[in-house]
């Protein structure tokens, strides 16, 4: 099938494939020695043709698993390199191993994948963020959430007392310094929280790990007498949070319950004249 194809093109065509490749090619031999280093390999690797011909692939590069390999054609899992200059670099690559002449050939195309991962994590982890808050989203709340359910967990709803006559009266810039002001003094109160987060509007969720009930309910008590105390500089509105927590005593808690009890008090709060603290333990 290759003769096949090479057949119907001059031979000097050849090396220009491996010159224009948009994808770093290395060839090595049965030895591991290198005998093809393209342009792409030297840019990606900061490693000139004339240093890497000639060389051992695993003391230029430590492409190591890649050429062990028995199968013939490998995507191999994505890894970490240094560049000569130290820096890290993410490759994929694409190794291909050939029998030309009683010699075992290896052809690898490698790119360079650190940028485009880069951005990757970038863009999951803003679809995970609250952009006027910084902390997580419902959806990174949720993720944490989950991830930590086998253990006894503490799940707090937080929400702004008459938020709506903040935004009414100082206006909305000033209602989102206020959003701002209560996720700083969630982080700050809860340093080691598994999750503190904007679930929305004006309403926060924190989940920690259970710990003795007075010892919560005083955690709390702090966070809302912080709230009252510390309004944000240069507004003179007085905000306030009630909130409700679930305190699980029982492993594995299902999401949804520590969601509703929690909600169910805050909203117990609310009716008992907002400002206030509504704890319920969960036992069974
Ligand atoms: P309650 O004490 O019952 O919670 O009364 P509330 O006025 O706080 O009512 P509620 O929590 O239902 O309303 C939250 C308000 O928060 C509604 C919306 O106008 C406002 N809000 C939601 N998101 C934002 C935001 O990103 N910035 C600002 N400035 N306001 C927001
Ligand atoms: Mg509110």
């Amino acid at each position: 099938m290759l003769y096949k194809m090479m057949t119907q093109l001059p031979s000097d065509l050849l090396p220009c494939l491996i010159e224009t490749s948009p994808h770093a090619v290395v060839i090595i031999d049965q030895d591991r020695f290198v005998k093809c280093w393209n342009p792409v390999a030297e840019a990606a690797f900061e490693i000139p043709a004339t240093e890497a011909i000639g060389s051992v692939i695993d003391d230029l590069l430590g492409l190591d698993s890649a050429v062990s390999a028995n199968s013939r054609v490998l995507r191999l899992a994505e890894t970490q390199t240094a560049r000569k200059s130290g820096r890290a670099i993410q490759i994929e690559q694409f190794v291909h191993r050939i029998p030309v002449e009683d010699q075992q050939w290896t052809i690898a195309y490698i790119n360079d994948v650190t940028v485009s991962r880069a951005h990757e994590r970038r863009l999951a982890n803003e679809a995970l963020t609250d952009p006027l808050s910084g902390l997580a989203n419902r959806r990174g709340f949720q993720n944490q959430l989950e991830t930590a359910l086998k253990g006894k967990l503490t799940l707090a709803i937080i929400d702004a007392d008459n938020f709506k006559q903040i935004n009414d009266r100082f206006g909305h810039e000033a209602g989102d310094t206020a959003i701002q002001h209560l996720a700083t003094q969630l982080v700050e109160c809860f340093p080691d929280a598994v999750c503190c987060s904007r679930l929305g509007g004006d309403e926060f969720g924190v989940v920690l790990k259970t710990g003795a009930m007075p010892e919560t309910q005083a955690e709390f008590e702090i966070l809302r007498q912080r709230i009252t105390s510390r309004q944000p500089q240069q507004h003179s509105f007085s905000l306030t949070v009630s909130i409700g927590v679930a305190l699980s005593n029982v492993p594995g808690t299902a999401a949804r319950e520590l969601l509703t009890t929690a909600d169910r008090c805050m909203y117990r709060a609310k009716a008992a004249g907002r400002n206030q603290i509504v704890i319920q333990p969960i036992n069974v």
